[in-house]
């Protein structure tokens, strides 16, 4: 018998079953596309940037993320997709045993995060009216307690105030995952990131930035906090290429991003009106995604990849049962899920 670790015994693989479908809305990725320096860099650069090691800790992507964020290097992680940024400070602020308090619904790879690391996820229910629950955060004594604002999946935001009152009174970290920022209206904690000792903002250049196949994420926090998730991360979690990509993205990219998400927002919601126009009522999302409570959700999904249009299908959801997700981006896409979506329900 080969010794595997006992904690890992009953954690399942998390694999987001995908088949293929001609429209894709199940990841909230950037559907129109990967941006245009990125096509510059690859035919430029890329062939020159493969036989040697990138360097180390990725300063030259630190640098490009510092300025777009206005901080200093010395405030910037980066890793292999912000997910990864998440687990180096899980494993960066917590010992084995220790507890991470999240808000329930809220993105999955947390708790999975939380136990590959032989820690305990404590999930706090959302409140009813989508806000953090600060008391009950509060009360679970976490080190280390996350929260994701714009919220996957629910797509709803946290009140600065809530998160205010999270970080004065949490006896360690706050990991504030702004994952979907880019879609907001204000709803930025970079500031918080910059001033406080114990905030670390998480971002990634997966959602608006069309970058999801390079994994590339970044997190913004107090040089000392930083400092700790650097060494949990260790020295080469970019391929060179991914690096060089994030840097021209950051640096010449932003109108074009700006200009994608706003685009993706207002197809939101001329979605949502027409989802409310077939009696369904979605969560108020400042995503690029909207969560649409389904009964039977998984026969719902199954049918419209029938029809060729894949969204991501949740099962129970705390405070709101059964839900399909859609991601958001051009209006024929939109179109496409509407359709089925009439065909179906
Ligand atoms: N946070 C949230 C809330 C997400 O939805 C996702 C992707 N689904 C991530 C983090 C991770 O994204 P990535 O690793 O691609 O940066």
């Amino acid at each position: 018998m080969i010794p595997f670790r006992e904690t890992y015994r009953d954690i399942p693989l998390y694999s987001p079953a995908k088949k293929p479908c001609r429209v894709d809305l199940s990841d909230n990725t950037n559907l129109f596309g990967a941006p245009p320096s990125a096509d510059r860099v690859l035919r430029e650069e890329g062939f020159l940037r493969l036989a040697r090691y990138p360097a180390g800790y990725a300063p030259d992507l630190k640098r490009a993320v510092a300025t777009y964020a206005g901080v200093s290097v010395e405030n910037v992680t980066t890793g292999c997709g912000s997910d990864d940024v998440i687990d180096c400070a899980l494993r960066a602020f917590l010992e084995p045993g220790d507890a991470v308090a999240f808000p329930d619904p809220t993105f999955v790879m947390v708790p999975m995060y939380a136990r590959l690391s032989a820690l305990k996820p404590v999930p706090v229910p959302l409140r009813a009216d989508h806000d953090l629950d600060v008391n009950g955060l509060l009360a679970t004594g976490a080190k280390l307690i996350y929260v994701c604002t714009p919220n996957n999946p629910t797509g709803t935001v946290a009140s600065r105030a809530a998160v205010e009152r999270l970080v004065d009174s949490a006896p360690g970290v706050v990991l504030i995952d702004q994952a979907y920022v880019e879609f907001t209206r204000g709803g930025d904690f970079l500031d918080l990131a910059r001033t406080r000792p114990n905030v670390l903002v998480t971002r990634t250049m997966s959602k608006a930035f069309g970058l999801a196949g390079l994994r590339v994420g970044w997190g913004v926090g107090a040089p000392s906090l930083v400092a700790e998730v650097e060494k949990a991360r260790g020295p080469y979690k970019h391929t060179a290429l991914g690096e060089a990509v994030a840097v021209a993205a950051l640096t010449d990219d932003v109108p074009w991003m700006e200009a994608c998400a706003a685009e993706a927002v207002e197809n939101r919601e001329r979605l949502r009106g027409a989802l409310k126009a077939l009696g369904l009522e979605p969560l108020p999302s400042e995503g690029n995604f909207l969560l649409v409570p389904v009964p039977d959700a998984p026969r719902v999904g199954e049918a419209l990849r029938e029809r060729n249009v894949n969204v991501r299908v949740f099962e129970g959801l705390t405070g709101v049962g059964d839900a399909l997700r859609i991601g958001c981006g051009p209006w024929p896409m939109m179109a496409s899920a509407l359709k089925a979506l009439k065909e179906v329900l």
